[in-house]
């Protein structure tokens, strides 16, 4: 996600647009001589450069600076809505498609219900989803940015697994550049959502590490170290959902027992707050209810509906704390359905980190829902399309 700040003279002309745009970006507008002081490029390479990103009516001129004695400076900025990205979260319930600008904002949103979907019929859905975003686009589209559920090989776009949407070794980045012919970045949407976090800021401060944790049907982790995402070898950084963390523990989709998911996830709630509800008839309405019927048991106090999510809680919390353990990281920020709780489940999964990392590494440890004023994986899809092919980082 991070350039250097300083080009040598190794550096292609690629990478001098791309610090050139980069700085124009976080700090304009400024002139050509503060984008060449701040880049360390000569004056006339600044100008080189400008003159083609003010061709490709990506930068344009805003006025004049102040003057320190000369003539006043000419002041350049980006165009926030030169270009537009196709950002799409591929979700548990919809998949959900947005045209986003280069300053982060979100133009145009279509959700499409993924009713049971899975195999070619969801990848079906993915083409009417890009086809209806195309139709609203209004600006030059730089590509088209995917979070999606599973392990994703985020260098090929290949989803090695996605076992939601019964997808294996599928290669969806290529699938999609050749049917519309736009670069496609694929990234696992936990993941994404933890870039839309770290570039926006969400977290409360712009932190340099942070673990942004999804808790819904599934439980995922992104993690962000040093302002970079990190992938893992096998790109499964962050794969919590699927640790074993309750011994003779249920029956997992993944197939194994006892997984993170089976016991803090949104599914797992509502099969405990349920089980053993009534007998016959009584008891299998009461297994339909979803989470929404938990939460309104929950916010009246009933007892088996807030036994299931404080035990939820401090699951997810014994998690946490094993990622501190290993990793130090003082930001924690969890989004997702689950997250409805509120502050009783989150006391639950504070406590539980607490009652289980060493004091040493939990004494500065912030552990808060995130504000989402926007579908994460989407924002941070986008923003990962966008550095890819500009530069660029959305940060403001
Ligand atoms: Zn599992």
């Amino acid at each position: 996600l991070q350039l250097p700040t300083k080009a040598t003279h190794q550096q292609t002309r690629e990478f001098n647009v791309r610090l050139a745009l980069r700085t124009l970006y976080d700090s304009g507008p400024i002139s050509r001589a503060e984008i060449s002081r701040r880049t360390r490029l000569t004056r006339t390479t600044v100008s080189d450069v400008i003159a083609g990103l003010v061709a490709d009516g990506l930068v344009e001129e805003v006025g004049r600076g102040p003057s320190s004695g000369g003539k006043a400076p000419i002041l350049l900025r980006v165009v926030p809505d030169a270009r537009q990205v196709i950002g799409l979260d591929l979700g548990e319930e919809a998949f959900t498609g947005a045209l986003v600008d280069l300053r982060g904002e979100v133009r145009h949103e279509v959700s499409l219900p993924v009713g049971g979907r899975d195999g070619d019929d969801a990848l079906a859905l993915v083409d009417v989803l890009v086809e209806r975003l195309l139709a609203l686009a209004d600006r030059p589209l730089l590509g088209i940015g995917v979070g999606t559920p599973g392990v994703i090989d985020a260098v090929t776009g290949v989803i090695r697994w996605a076992v939601n949407l019964d997808w294996q070794d599928l290669p969806l980045g290529r699938v999609l550049e050749e049917r519309f012919g736009l670069p496609v970045q694929v990234v696992n949407d936990s993941r994404a959502a933890a870039v839309a976090v770290h570039t926006f800021g969400l977290a409360g401060a712009r932190v340099s590490n942070l673990v942004a944790i999804k808790v819904g049907r599934g439980i995922g982790a992104g993690i962000v170290l040093g302002g970079e995402l990190v992938h893992g070898d096998g790109f499964g950084a962050g794969e919590i959902g699927h640790l074993v963390v309750a011994d003779s523990g249920e029956r997992c989709r993944c197939g194994r027992s006892g997984c993170l998911e089976t016991v803090a996830s949104a599914g797992a709630i509502v099969r405990s707050a349920r089980r053993g509800n009534g007998t016959g008839r009584e008891w299998r309405t009461a297994q339909r209810l979803g989470l929404d019927e938990v939460l309104r048991d929950f916010q009246r106090g009933e007892r088996r509906a807030r036994t299931a999510v404080l035990a939820a809680g401090r699951y997810l919390g014994a998690a946490i704390a094993a990622i501190i353990g290993v990793m130090d990281i003082h930001r924690v920020v969890l989004h997702g359905s689950v997250t409805a709780f509120g502050d009783p489940w989150l006391d639950a999964v504070r406590d539980a980190t607490g009652a289980r990392a060493l004091g040493l590494l939990t004494s500065g440890v912030r552990i808060d829902v995130v504000n989402e004023r926007a579908n994460l994986a989407v924002l941070g899809a986008s923003a990962m399309l966008m550095t890819n092919q500009l530069g660029l980082s959305l940060a403001r």
